[in-house]
C-alpha cells in the first residue's frame, strides 16, 4: 500500500496518515494576467488542466508574463505543491473559448487549476499521487466555499473540446468522484428498445453540457477523454453509448435534486 493514502488503525477508528507534506498554498509568484469577473459572477465551476509545458520552470514563466496572456488561479506540480496566482475574486485567463451548457467565455464564473504534467505534445505521464491528493484537497476546499456541486468540476476539454486535450485521458475522474469531487455512473443503463442513434448521441451530450451544436465529433472525443479514456475515436460502439446516455442520465439526475 501506498504510505501516504494508508491508514492507521486505532481500535475501530480510522485515522488517515499525514499526507507526507503540508497542505499549504504559495503565494510567492502573482499573474499580471486578471481582470474583474464580469456581472461580479462567483465561482460556480472548477476547470482542470495540464500545462503542457517541459517543466514548472516554462509554466511558471508562461502563467506569469504578461506577453502570455494566460494564467490560472493555481498550480500543482509534481511533488504536490500549490501556488495561487491568481485571487479567486478575480477572472483568470485559463479557458479562453469554452462553452458549457450554453454559457460562453467561462473564465468569469470558473476557477482554473493547472497541473504541472508535459501533456500530449512533450511526453505525456501519468499524474501523480501527491499532485492528485494536492488537488483532491484543493477542490474540497473551493467545493466548500462556494457551494460548488461534483457536476461542475469539468476538464478543459470538455469546455472547449474543439481546441484542447487537457487534462486528458490518464486524469482520474472517476477517483475524484469517489471522493464527491466529480461525476461517474454508478450503473451503466440498458439503452432504449427503439432508438434514432445519432440523435440520442446529440441529446445526450448536449443534456451533460457539451457544445454539440457547433462541435458534435470533437464532443464526442473529449467525452470519451473523460468517461471511457481507452477508447478515443469519435464514433460510439453499443456498450460505449450505454455509457453515454447513463451519464447523461446521471447528470439529469443530479442536478433535479440538487
Ligand atoms: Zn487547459
Amino acid at each position: 500500500m501506498n504510505p501516504m493514502i494508508g491508514s492507521l488503525s486505532i481500535g475501530k477508528k480510522l485515522i488517515p496518515k499525514h499526507y507526507g507534506f503540508e497542505m499549504k498554498i504559495s503565494r510567492k509568484y502573482n499573474s499580471p494576467n486578471f481582470e474583474v469577473r464580469k456581472g461580479n459572477l462567483l465561482p460556480n465551476k472548477v476547470i482542470i488542466h495540464y500545462t503542457g509545458m517541459k517543466s514548472t520552470k516554462s509554466a511558471f514563466q508562461r502563467l506569469c508574463s504578461q506577453q502570455s496572456k494566460v494564467s490560472s488561479h493555481y498550480l500543482i506540480n509534481r511533488d504536490g505543491k500549490i501556488w495561487q496566482l491568481v485571487d479567486e475574486e478575480m477572472s483568470s485567463w485559463h479557458a479562453g473559448e469554452s462553452s458549457w451548457l450554453n454559457e460562453k467565455n467561462l473564465n468569469d464564473s470558473s476557477i482554473g487549476v493547472e497541473l504541472c504534467n508535459p501533456g500530449h505534445e512533450f511526453g505525456y505521464m501519468n499524474f501523480s499521487e501527491k499532485q492528485m491528493l494536492s488537488l483532491e484537497w484543493l477542490l474540497k476546499r473551493i467545493m466548500d466555499k462556494y457551494k460548488i456541486s461534483p457536476e461542475s468540476i469539468l476538464g478543459h476539454s470538455d469546455v472547449s473540446p474543439a481546441r484542447k486535450k487537457d487534462p486528458g485521458e490518464k486524469f482520474k475522474w472517476e477517483r475524484l468522484a469517489k471522493k464527491g469531487l466529480s461525476i461517474w455512473p454508478t450503473e451503466i443503463e440498458e439503452l432504449p428498445k427503439v432508438y434514432d442513434k445519432q440523435a440520442l448521441i446529440y441529446k445526450s451530450l448536449e443534456s451533460i453540457g457539451y457544445d454539440v451544436k457547433n462541435h458534435v465529433e470533437e464532443s464526442i472525443i473529449a467525452f470519451k477523454r473523460h468517461f471511457i479514456p481507452f477508447a478515443l475515436e469519435s464514433f460510439l460502439l453499443e456498450g460505449e453509448l450505454k455509457i453515454l446516455t447513463s451519464v447523461a442520465n446521471y447528470y439529469n439526475k443530479i442536478r433535479r435534486i440538487s
